[in-house]
């Protein structure tokens, strides 16, 4: 193997784990990038791992351990170069050198680079924003990312997120790891006791078992295995590595091992979120062993004994499997942004949101469900916009009807907006 796929191989981990890590970028433009930018980690300045040609310019990045001086050849707009010498960011190791470069787009300037998920649209929002000022900069990265096949590290590589439901943590260190399937799969147990979710954790630490989550019978809902590793529950890796487990707790013993109200309401919710986060488009349940087993027809619902000889999840789940499956296909039609009984939708879009404030996207990543509730708690309050279509600046200031009945109490206007204003067709953006 050549040096230019040694250098490729080295940093392709770093860019993919900030990437997942902070929500934006796109793996194969980012080692293109890295790869004109250090000519594959040889020039000058890898030496001190700025491999990006990262110029210094203050604290737009933060992890930097050195500033160092160097010449810069510029292209100027009919062609012909300038060299210059500048202040150029020194990095510590390769993977703070990859954070650097991250950092350094984090401004407003490159949001529509950071919304862009293929390789050309991204080079060229980085570009049109003043990145680079080469003049072939986005086909000559493009022709790196065809010559090595780099769009192989975009595709296939699943976000993992865990559920923002989670009112508990508590990880347990056994699982099978990283894992080997995409999750497509829910698989319901019990405890077999009415054990809290504090309880359930720290059986799982002394036990060779566990979960991804558990659910109290107070339907509070615990985190044990994070949904990126397969968990020890089902007496089956191969359905382990595609499923989430949940351990549910029972009201009741044996024979019926009932759940309580709470738990099953908190159960529905998970499996919807699950659902939405991992694109499972619906829940599929059969009563047919084979059929769950072999995932016949979709079908993505398992019971643990299908697997082992094990009466989980007790005959009451088994006996609601369908009616689960029927009542989280109902949560999954609804827009998950309801409140008070409206669609908030029109103005809240978590990728929106995400995107236009860095400190949101610094704190909850591209968790959706985080930045719902961001939202409701704070966002409507500064009055922060989170949709292309509602400015809520913009829409208080033009109505004098809204202002005399809303004042400053501002989760009114998105409100009003949502019930009414919408439908009503009041601009509500310049
Ligand atoms: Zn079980």
């Amino acid at each position: 193997m050549g040096r230019q796929e040694d250098f490729i191989l080295s940093i392709v981990p770093y860019v993919s784990s900030w990437k997942q890590f902070l929500g934006y970028g796109v793996v194969s433009a980012i080692v293109a990038q890295a790869c004109l930018e250090s000519a594959y980690g040889s020039s000058d300045k890898a030496k001190h791992n700025n491999y990006f040609g990262l110029k210094y310019k203050g604290n737009r990045v933060s992890c930097y351990s050195e500033i160092f001086s160097a010449y810069s050849a510029e292209q100027l707009p009919d062609g012909t170069y300038i060299t210059i010498k500048t202040d150029w960011y020194g990095f510590a190791d390769i993977n703070t050198g990859v954070q650097g470069y991250f950092q350094f787009i984090d401004i407003d300037r490159y949001k529509q680079a950071r919304m862009a998920s293929d390789p050309r649209t991204y080079l060229q929002a980085l570009k049109d924003a003043g990145y680079a000022t080469s003049i072939n900069y986005v086909d000559n990265c493009m022709a790196v990312i065809d010559k090595y096949n780099l769009t192989q590290y975009d595709g296939g590589e699943q976000v993992y997120t865990n559920s923002s439901l989670v009112n508990y943590i508590d990880l347990s260190p056994g699982n099978y790891g990283m894992r080997d399937h995409k999750i497509d799969t829910i698989t319901i147990h019990h405890m077999a006791g009415n054990l809290s979710v504090e309880t359930c954790g720290q059986l799982f630490h002394k036990k060779k078992g566990n979960s991804n989550y558990g659910i109290g019978s107070d339907g509070r809902i615990a985190l044990y295995v994070e949904e990126k590793n397969g968990a020890w529950t089902s007496s089956n890796k191969a359905n382990d590595m595609r499923a989430i487990t949940i351990e549910v707790a029972n009201n009741s013993g044996a024979p019926n091992w009932t759940i309580s109200p709470q738990a099953l309401n908190s159960l529905l919710l998970l499996c919807a979120d699950i659902c939405r986060r991992n694109e499972i488009k619906a829940l599929i349940w059969s009563p047919n062993k084979s059929d769950r087993i072999n995932h016949k027809n979709g079908c993505n619902m398992t019971m643990h004994k299908d697997f082992a000889a094990t009466a989980c999840p007790g005959p009451f789940i088994e006996s609601i499997e369908g009616l689960i499956a029927v009542a989280v296909n109902q949560l999954l039609l609804q827009s998950p942004y309801t409140l008070n009984g409206y669609d908030y939708s029109p103005v809240f879009d978590p990728e929106y949101y995400a995107n236009r404030y860095p400190d949101l996207r610094a704190a909850f990543g591209t968790d959706a469900n985080a930045l719902w509730q961001h939202f409701q708690s704070f966002g409507m309050m500064e009055l922060r916009q989170a949709s292309d279509e509602f400015d809520p600046v913009y829409y208080k200031s033009m109505y004098a009807d809204l202002q005399a009945a809303y004042g400053l109490d501002n989760p009114m206007y998105y409100f009003h907006y949502v019930a009414a204003g919408k439908a009503e067709g009041r601009k509500a953006h310049a």
